[in-house]
């Protein structure tokens, strides 16, 4: 006898059966809003020890741009740290300078990190470099990203450093990650693509790390909006000259059609560094004569486009 279907039922939170906010795919589950709150936070504690990322007496600044990875950086570094604890945060904003875009996700970090109590530096392109970036970009727009990308680091370490920062989080997430080894890769740059690793980069003046670099942005994105604080802010004018935004949506097929893609990426890559452990990539590093930051030569990469920008 013919077993007659009928519609599936409605999927319910693996937890605790409540109506889903999410489905997550890699390994498959759904979650509800509570649920997804607690394992996310749960998975960033995970990383964060896994890559012994903090350590007691640390001052974290947070690169807090005002978009949604820094905001749920900024809300679960404040719900994993609470205050009065030897860890302390400073949220940093750098103002690149960039008309009809920043200024709106700017006040958006200013309400936050005071809705949070934590300390906020705002530092600007132009009073570090004397120009804003729409300035410095007249008639190289379509290297846009890759300049604004150098002259923020530069732009945060030394916020941070002026802050008594002991390191520096980044809201880099995991589709960032893979989209980067992706990148590194198109690029043929071996000596990047092992060296953007999400441990602390202890070989430089003020280490990096990245607490959200195992969260798909999907699961960042309904984690905001259920908690009512998915920053809705304009996007940058330059994007379009991205390389990356083409990397992203080809990437985002992939992990669609072939769930774990991106974790797979990522950690092919932390297996190669593992590998290469101790080989020498690219030129011996040395310290910039400008700036003093590692380089492979005599004047670092960041100080040699600053040179050029401002001629
Ligand atoms: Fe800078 Fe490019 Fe991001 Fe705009 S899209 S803020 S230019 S990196
Ligand atoms: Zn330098």
């Amino acid at each position: 006898m013919k077993r007659r279907s009928g519609p599936d039922p409605p999927p319910q939170c693996s937890v605790c059966g409540q109506p889903p906010v999410i489905r997550l795919r890699d390994p498959d589950r759904h979650l509800c809003a509570d649920h997804l709150g607690s394992d996310l936070l749960e998975r960033v504690a995970r990383t964060i020890r896994t890559h012994a990322m903090l350590r007691s007496g640390d001052r974290i600044a947070v690169a807090f741009s005002g978009g949604k990875d820094s905001t749920a950086l900024l809300l679960l570094l404040d719900r994993l740290l609470p205050k009065g604890k030897d860890i302390s945060l400073v949220a940093i904003t750098i103002d690149e300078g960039i008309t009809g875009y920043r200024q709106d996700t700017i006040r958006s970090a200013e309400h936050l990190a005071r809705h949070l109590g934590i300390e906020h530096a705002i530092v600007s392109f132009s009073d570090l470099f004397g120009k804003d970036l729409d300035a410095l970009l007249a008639g190289r727009e379509e290297r846009a990203c890759s300049i604004c990308g150098i002259l923020r680091r530069k732009a945060l370490s030394h916020a941070a450093r002026e802050a008594g920062a002991t390191k520096l989080a980044t809201g880099h997430n995991l589709d960032d990650e893979a989209q980067s080894v992706l990148m590194n890769v198109l690029r043929g740059d071996l000596p990047r693509l092992v060296r953007d690793s999400g441990a602390p980069s202890h070989g430089c003046f003020l280490p990096r790390i990245k607490p959200l670099m195992e969260v798909p942005e999907k699961e960042i994105a309904v984690y905001l909006t259920v908690n009512d604080s998915f920053p809705d802010l304009p996007q940058c004018p330059y994007t379009r000259y991205a390389l990356r935004a083409g990397v992203r949506s080809r990437l985002t097929g992939f992990e669609y059609r072939h769930p774990g893609t991106m974790r797979r990426l990522v950690e092919g890559k932390d297996r190669l560094e593992k590998a290469l452990d101790g080989v020498q990539l690219g030129g011996a590093i040395t310290r910039c004569g400008e700036c003093g930051e590692p380089c492979s030569g005599t004047v670092c990469q960041t100080c040699r486009l600053i040179d050029s920008l401002l001629k």
